[in-house]
C-alpha cells in the first residue's frame, strides 16, 4: 500500500476540490467517497425508490456497479455504463444522500470498496469523506480534518450553484451536516487528526497547506 492521505470535513469545506488538487501536485491517486454515496442515492431515485427506506436502498445496493476515475486529473463517475458525473451533484441527490448513507449495509459495502482502492494505490492516494480518518483508514499516514466557518462554507457552495437561493443553500448544508453527523462524527477532529481551517485561506493556500502536511 502507498501513502494514504485521509481528509474528512463537512459539506462545503472545499475538501473535494482541495483534496483533488493536492493529489495532482503529489502525483497521487484520488478517491472522493462522497461521490459513491451520491451515486447510490442517484440510483435509488432513478429506480423510483425511496432513499429513506432501508429496504429500497438495500435492493439497489445489491448489484450496484460503481466506477470512478483514479486519476485526479479526470472526474468521471459511472453507475454501470451510465455517466453520472454531473447528475450526482443535483440538489435532489444532495437532499437524498444522507438517507442512503445512514444504512449500515451501505456503509460496510462501500467501505470495503474504498479500502480495496486504497490498498491498490501507488505511490499514494488522497481520499476524502466524512469517516476516512476514523473508520475507513484510521491508520492513514496523514489524517486531516478540513473545516471552514459555516458562513464561509455556505458562500462557497452558493458560488458553485449560482442559480439557487443563497439562504436555501445554507439551510440545506446545515441540515445535511446535522443528519450526517448523527451517523459519523466529522465535526470534531479525532485523536491524532490535524485540523486545517480554510476559512481565511484561498484555494491555492489551502492546497499548499495540505501538501505541506504530507511532505513534512
Ligand atoms: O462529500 P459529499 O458532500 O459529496 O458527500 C455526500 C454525502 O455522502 C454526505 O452528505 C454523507 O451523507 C455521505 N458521506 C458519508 N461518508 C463519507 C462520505 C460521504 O456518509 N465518507
Amino acid at each position: 500500500m502507498g501513502v494514504v492521505v485521509a481528509v474528512d470535513g463537512p459539506a462545503g469545506s472545499g475538501k473535494s476540490s482541495v483534496s483533488r488538487e493536492a493529489a495532482v501536485r503529489l502525483g497521487y491517486a484520488f478517491l472522493d467517497t462522497g461521490a459513491a454515496y451520491r451515486a447510490l442515492a442517484w440510483a435509488v431515485l432513478r429506480a423510483g425508490l425511496d432513499p429513506e427506506s432501508t429496504h429500497d436502498v438495500e435492493a439497489v445496493l445489491d448489484g450496484f456497479a460503481l466506477h470512478s476515475a483514479d486519476d485526479p486529473a479526470e472526474r468521471w463517475v459511472r453507475v454501470g455504463d451510465v455517466d453520472v458525473t454531473e447528475a450526482i451533484r443535483a440538489p435532489e441527490v444532495s437532499a437524498a444522500v444522507s438517507g442512503v448513507a445512514r444504512v449500515p449495509a451501505v456503509r460496510s459495502t462501500l467501505n470495503d470498496g474504498f479500502r480495496a482502492r486504497l490498498a491498490a494505490a501507488s505511490p499514494g492516494v488522497v481520499v476524502e469523506g466524512r469517516d476516512i480518518t476514523t473508520v475507513v483508514a484510521p491508520d492513514a499516514d496523514v489524517r486531516v480534518l478540513l473545516t471552514a466557518r459555516p458562513e464561509v462554507r455556505a458562500a462557497r457552495r452558493a458560488r458553485e450553484l449560482p442559480d439557487q437561493d443563497h439562504g436555501k443553500v445554507a439551510a440545506a448544508i446545515a441540515e445535511r451536516d446535522a443528519r450526517d453527523s448523527r451517523v459519523v462524527d466529522f465535526l470534531e477532529a479525532a485523536e491524532g487528526v490535524t485540523t486545517l481551517d480554510s476559512s481565511d485561506l484561498d484555494f491555492d493556500g489551502t492546497v499548499e497547506a495540505l501538501v505541506a502536511l504530507v511532505r513534512r
